[in-house]
């Protein structure tokens, strides 16, 4: 309950799956959450929820495309600092390597590469200026060392992401801060829907990853279990681990 308590932590994409857990998980051992999202409708509703079992936590607002310092600024002002950075916010659509246009392309890379990077920056720049360390966990994927069709956008941005890990965890090692990241297999959150369908549900999904044990463990995970490696990240526990991307994927890339 008190493991980071004093601590505030900034989550981005933090209205849905990944992140609303991740924010709960922040929330029960103490931490002051920031949950900042593009989703006006949904961030508020989380927020209230986490006041109501006795959190303390604000919503913004905010596109990691251009609101990064904005974030971190409203961290800082309403409760004095910044200790925890989660970067989650994410979006999936299948496109083909020979039909995608550029923007579409880019528009990957924009919100998760790139949003990772400048909420990076201006999440680390305050955590120098406290003087006192911190830690950053970035949403990486499995997809980010595995060749698939119809992900080079999506998977190329989540491979730029474990890069980007282990090279802020090297420049910022001297500070104390501490960058890691975690890559979930499949999760059942809204990103599973493409086009109105949850494949997670689909007769093939269920006959090679579930019946054939594609994944060993046999079912995808829960937003909740990706939660706890964040929050492990993200605590004082580590004290020794940086620039390392933690699978958490129920043995998937362990199969062949
Ligand atoms: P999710 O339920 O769709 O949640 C993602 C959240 O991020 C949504 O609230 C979304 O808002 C928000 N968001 C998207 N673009 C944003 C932006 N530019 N600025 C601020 N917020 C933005 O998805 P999830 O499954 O929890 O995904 C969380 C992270 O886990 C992502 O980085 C994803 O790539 C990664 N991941 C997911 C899986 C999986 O199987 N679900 C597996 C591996 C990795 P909108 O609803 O408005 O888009």
């Amino acid at each position: 309950m008190t493991l980071l308590a004093g601590k505030v932590a900034l989550v981005t994409g933090a209205a849905s799956g990944i992140g609303r857990a991740t924010a709960h998980a922040l929330t029960r051992e103490g931490a002051t959450v920031v949950i900042a999202d593009r989703d006006a409708t949904h961030g508020p509703i989380v927020v209230g929820m986490l006041n109501d079992t006795g959190g303390q936590a604000l919503f913004v607002h905010a596109d990691v495309t251009r609101d990064a310092v904005a974030m971190v600024d409203a961290s800082v002002a309403h409760f004095g600092r910044l200790d925890i950075l989660v970067n989650n916010a994410g979006i999936f659509y299948p496109a083909d390597l020979l039909d995608i246009a550029f923007d579409e392309w880019m528009r990957a890379v924009d919100v998760m590469y790139l949003g990772t990077f400048r909420c990076s920056q201006a999440a680390a720049r305050q955590m120098v200026r406290q003087g006192d360390g911190g830690r950053i966990v970035n949403i990486s994927s499995v997809n980010a060392f595995l060749g698939m069709a119809q992900s080079s956008h999506y998977n190329s941005a989540k491979g730029a992401i474990d890069q980007l890990t282990r090279c802020m965890a090297v420049e910022l090692a001297p500070h104390g801060i501490l960058v890691n990241s975690v890559a979930p297999g499949f999760v059942e959150t809204p990103m599973a829907v493409v086009n109105g369908v949850n494949e997670h549900e689909t007769p093939e999904f269920q006959e090679f990853y579930v019946r054939r044990r594609r994944i060993p463990l046999a079912r995808p995970a829960m937003p909740e279990e990706i939660a706890e490696a964040v929050l492990f990240l993200a605590s004082p526990r580590t004290t020794y681990i940086t620039g390392h991307t933690l699978v958490v994927d129920g043995g998937l890339t362990i199969t062949f």
